[in-house]
């Protein structure tokens, strides 16, 4: 992930640096670089441009130190304007003081969801909170056997839903049942279809008005690029999404959806998932993940 990116970044900063002085020229061509770098890392093109208008506007006007070379300044303009569209600061689930917090996985079939909710749960437990995982996709089969397993291999309790009864039965009584054994956090995994349609979109809405959500986690597979980015943006109209969870980010995928996706959305993107096995779930820093970009 990001490779190619932090190479084509490389090059256009050692060319600043080389520059004892910077002309408006120099920093009109290393933007025009920047912003065929983050274009071919699959980065939304208005998101693109945008980003390399605000870097422009703040390295003529050069709002940084003077104890920097000018090469340096517009490469620190650019890190700064990096970490910002990655999200500003780290966002992290809110333990308000519900009973239970209550988590909604949603997403498109494949994204995910199942496996995150899994890692989740794992999480959480080791933290000391007492999860309870909540199958709601009656639709595919073996879904509901496959949150079971995973429910079974990190050692947290999962309700047992049934196919036949509609989702948001299971999870009203699932509330019920997470107060009456104390369980404080509900992970709710829900349906997936292969595109968005209205009766996925009216489920997951009669569920978010039957229970009282906490966070809706908006599961975003990050193979997939710019689709990604337009999915999560159709769920966050119909439902305000809270957070994202990209997955599949240890592969070769370029990028892009990770550096869309809160600017499209506004939405943070909260966790990465980084492999198939239950600890490969790491919380977001936008701050070190720019870091990395930049290498
Ligand atoms: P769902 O349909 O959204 O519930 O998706 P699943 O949780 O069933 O995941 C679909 C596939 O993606 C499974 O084979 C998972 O093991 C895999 N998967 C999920 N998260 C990751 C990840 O972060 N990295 C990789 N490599 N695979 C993942």
């Amino acid at each position: 992930m990001f490779e190619n990116l932090t190479d084509r970044l490389e090059a256009v900063f050692k060319k600043l640096r080389g520059h004892g002085v910077l002309t408006e020229e120099h920093i009109a061509e290393a933007m025009r670089e920047v912003r065929m770098a983050l274009l071919e890392a699959d980065v939304n093109y208005q998101v693109a441009r945008d980003f390399v208008d605000s870097v422009s506007a703040k390295a003529l006007g050069r709002e940084v130190s003077q104890k920097l070379s000018p090469g340096q300044q517009v490469i620190k303009i650019v890190r700064d304007e990096l970490v910002e569209l990655l999200g500003g600061s780290t966002e992290q689930i809110r333990f308000d003081g519900r009973q239970p917090v209550t988590i909604m996985m949603a997403g498109l079939q494949g994204s995910g969801k199942t496996t995150t909710a899994g890692k989740l749960a794992a999480q959480f437990k080791d933290s000391g909170r007492r999860p309870y995982l909540v199958p709601a996709d009656i639709y595919r089969p073996a879904a509901i056997e496959q949150l079971q397993i995973l429910g079974d291999r990190v050692g947290v309790p999962v309700h047992p839903s049934t196919a036949d009864t509609k989702p948001v039965d299971i999870c009203r009584r699932a509330v019920a049942a997470a107060r009456e054994n104390n369980y404080d956090t509900l992970i709710i995994d829900t349906a997936g279809r292969l595109h968005i349609d209205e009766q996925l979109m009216g489920e997951l809405k009669e569920i978010q008005t039957a229970v009282d959500l906490s966070e809706i986690l908006f599961v975003a597979d990050a193979m997939t690029g710019q689709d990604a980015v337009t999915v999560a943006d159709t769920f966050n109209k119909n439902l305000e999404i809270t957070g994202v969870v990209l997955t599949k980010m240890e592969g070769d995928a370029r990028g892009g959806a990770a550096l869309s996706i809160k600017r499209v959305t506004g939405k943070p993107i909260m966790y990465v998932g980084t492999g198939e096995g239950l600890d490969a779930l790491e919380t977001f820093h936008p701050d070190r993940t720019a870091s990395r970009i930049l290498g």
